[in-house]
């Protein structure tokens, strides 16, 4: 027995409330019969992993317009969808985005699984995204609980547990909401709902289809909930870019090792990132100058404070790691967003040259 009932109230707010996406069906389209695309789905889901709605825009249209299909994406190669995916962070989705599809592929013909269990044994695809595919695209009862959905819950039934220890309580309670009816629909309701009118800091309560069974607007502590066990602070690393130019334009960029941080990506070739004093680590002798402006980029356990030295490099050179790309083959949208960073603070310190 639910002690909160939902179901109906936040079915007929998303019916006319709706976030239009470029991946979404929404409810007038489901009801005309339109089911959505779980190619789509989990691309979308897989690309708003620790990223917005904003940014995940653009990315979700260039990518699903270079390779509609999941058969497209299995046969594209490394470097283009790494370059494709440069700037939206957490590199290893892009290459278990392209494990995944050739795992659609080989071992599915093509065609994704419909059930979360199933879903959960694809390369990067874990318990969150698992429940969102199969709820979304196949309309399975799959209990989703993003960043919003836990919000919304902890407000509803007024959970005063900080996070993350209320996430278990958090996820049976939002399993409690799932309806067998339109089980996707409700699931994207409730991200809606979190991201549009439950908002972290201000809920607008005057305008949610749940204010009179919400606990905490009732007790007048919404905008306190969830409450959060103090973040720990972050180390900081510190290191040291080079970029080297020769004078016909080329760049020495280096990729890195498929494994680890920026796994797989192209950056400039640099020291060890460590909380000492880094050791310079030049990929070739040449006359390294110090630039006066550093780079600040924050990673999830760490931020990172990165010294630019720049130098001309000779035509012959030879160095040690890397290779040259010429300039004309050289995009620094291509580049993840610290290294894109290094690239800007060297082209500003050159224009001022
Ligand atoms: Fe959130 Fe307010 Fe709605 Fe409760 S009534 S779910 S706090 S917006």
């Amino acid at each position: 027995m639910r002690d909160i009932g939902i179901g109906s109230d936040l079915l007929g707010w998303y019916d006319t409330h709706a976030r239009a996406m470029p991946w979404r069906v929404g409810p007038a389209e489901r009801k005309a019969g339109i089911r959505p695309d779980p190619y789509r789905v989990w691309l979308s889901e897989v690309m708003l992993q620790q990223t917005t709605v904003a940014a995940v825009d653009g990315y979700f249209r260039r990518f699903t317009t270079r390779w509609p299909d999941v058969g497209a994406l299995a046969a594209a190669e490394d470097a283009d969808v790494l370059a494709e995916w440069a700037g939206l962070g957490y590199y290893a989705r892009a290459r278990n985005l392209l494990k995944c599809a050739r795992r659609v592929v080989q071992d599915h013909g093509g065609r994704f699984p419909d059930t979360r269990d199933a879903l959960l044994d694809l390369p990067g695809i874990g318990t969150y995204t698992a429940a969102a595919i199969a709820a979304i695209a196949f309309d399975e009862p799959a209990t989703v609980v993003d960043g919003n959905v836990e919000r919304v819950i902890a407000r509803l039934h007024a959970v005063e547990t900080p996070l993350p220890a209320a996430k278990p309580e958090l996820t049976t309670l939002a399993a409690r909401h799932t309806p067998r009816d339109r089980p996707g629909d409700h699931a994207q309701a409730m991200m809606d709902l979190g991201a549009t009118v439950c908002t972290p800091r201000s809920p607008r309560c005057t305008e949610c289809p749940l204010r009179g069974t919400c606990k905490a607007r009732t007790m007048g502590i919404a905008s306190e909930l969830p409450r959060r066990a103090p973040k720990k602070t972050k180390p900081v690393r510190q290191g040291i870019a080079y970029v080297g130019l020769r004078a016909d334009g080329a760049a020495l960029l280096e990729r890195r090792p498929d494994s680890g941080l920026l796994g797989g990506m192209l950056g400039w070739p640099g020291s060890d990132w460590s909380e000492a004093a880094p050791e310079a680590a030049p990929p070739v002798p040449a006359d390294w100058r110090e630039l006066p402006s550093e780079v600040r980029h924050t990673f999830t356990h760490f931020h990172l404070l990165l010294r630019v030295r720049t130098a001309i490099l000779p035509q012959d050179a030879n160095p040690d790691r890397g290779e040259f790309v010429p300039a004309g083959q050289f995009r620094p949208g291509d580049l993840p967003t610290v290294m894109r960073k290094v690239h800007d603070v060297a082209s500003r310190a050159r224009a001022t040259d």
